[in-house]
């Protein structure tokens, strides 16, 4: 058997292994120094101010949600083209979630859509409280034009960056938390740093980063100004909220930290396997990922459009041949609206034409760090071969 070149895979170096093996003999595997360390190592590298790390995205968007109060009776809108969880979040608080198409350029939210989707909301005083932009991909949305208009239809921004630790917009990392209120990121072994499960959210607000504390926790606290009962002794902690146990573990977090010393390096290397891709790929009946001026990409994947007007084969029949000959080829996103789930809250192929219409065709091909060149050049010729 061919061995497959997966779409994504973890790095894993030996101080890695060494930083999860000492917590491991030390006497505390969870709340201890590694989890409040990790969380600095991540607010220092974005420029926040805090952040919250918890067990998984999906955990930190759910009480990212909460802590912007997003309640029953709210409106909440993502783009189609992400994983389920951008959207669950929001079901999870019993809000009513809608889509805002994609731009048929950079797959994310398109901002054109947004705002004439603002329009007719404003009209109909369904406004959104939340708008979720997702960085596709690990490209920035342009969040200079979604926050202005933010200030103009008030909402809040969560950021869906699960994709995007390590990119940068207008030269700035994402996370820095100017153009949102929190920031999500992911660190499932697929994406780009991992703690083999594991989110952390960011903010510059203060009152977020507690109510996020809190909400990981069982909604309890230990901090005598968020008491709200005289406290008897030492002992007491007090339960404000109702929260969840979505913490993190200590020997998670010292991975997360020991991972996050290489993101630079896995940045580069990403970048240079792109840029590759796109000089390699170039004569290919293929729309090859447009990148913006104002976003420099975390490169988390690298999705490739097949022309299939220009072939005898079909999208399927392409994904099939790559994975037979061991390319570990992957599709990013069936668009969460024609999920079963979702058709069954009302929504309907036709929905969010772009959206449908960019995964008819898009494919995952491999980009990671531990990806070798020749590797990528098996890739490429493997391409070659399947698409003439
Ligand atoms: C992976 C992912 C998530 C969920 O992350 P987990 O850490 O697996 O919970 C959310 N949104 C997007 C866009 C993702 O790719």
């Amino acid at each position: 058997m061919i061995p497959m070149i997966p779409y994504g895979k973890q790095d894993i170096s030996q101080a890695d292994i060494d930083a999860v093996v000492r917590v491991l003999q030390s006497d505390y595997l969870t709340q201890g120094a590694q989890v409040p360390l990790f969380e600095q190592t991540v607010a220092s590298y974005c420029g926040a101010q805090y952040a919250v790390a918890v067990n998984s995205a999906t955990s930190a968007l759910h009480i990212a949600c909460l802590a912007l109060e997003l309640r029953g009776g709210d409106f909440f809108w993502t783009s189609p083209n992400t994983f389920v969880a951008s959207a669950n979040c929001a079901l999870f608080c019993g809000a009513t979630v809608d889509f805002v198409d994609i731009d048929p350029l950079t797959y994310n939210m398109c901002v054109v859509a947004l705002e004439n989707k603002l329009k007719i909301a404003k009209q109909n005083h369904t406004l959104p409280k939340i708008v979720m932009p997702v960085h596709f991909a690990g490209q920035s949305c342009d969040m200079k034009r979604i926050h202005a208009l933010s200030v103009e239809y008030d909402f809040k921004i969560i950021e869906d960056a699960a994709h995007a630790i390590g990119g940068q917009y207008l030269g700035a990392p994402i996370g820095g938390g100017e153009y949102s209120d929190i920031t999500v990121f992911s660190f499932h072994p697929v994406k780009i740093v991992t703690t083999g499960e594991g989110g952390v959210a960011t903010t510059n607000q203060e009152a977020l980063a507690e109510k996020m504390q809190l909400f990981r926790s069982h909604g309890v606290t230990r901090e005598p100004h968020l008491m709200t009962q005289p406290q008897e002794g030492a002992w007491v902690y007090q339960q404000v909220d109702l929260g969840f146990n979505y913490r993190m573990t200590e020997m998670q977090a010292a991975l997360g930290i020991s991972q996050m010393q290489r993101l630079g390096d896995f940045i580069q290397k990403r970048t240079v396997f792109a840029q590759h891709y796109d000089v390699g790929l170039s004569h290919l009946p293929l729309v090859l990922p447009y990148q913006t001026p104002e976003s420099d990409s975390s490169f988390h994947l690298y999705p490739i459009l097949i022309q299939t007007d220009q072939l005898s084969k079909t999208r399927l029949e392409v994904f099939n041949a790559l994975r037979e000959r061991g390319i570990g080829v992957n599709v990013h996103y069936i668009p969460v609206h024609t999920q079963p789930y979702y058709q069954q809250q009302g929504f309907a192929q036709g929905d969010f034409p772009v959206a449908e219409a960019y995964y008819q065709q898009t494919i995952s091909i491999s980009v990671f760090h531990a990806m070798t060149e020749q590797d990528q050049e098996t890739v490429i010729k493997v391409l070659q071969e399947v698409l003439v």
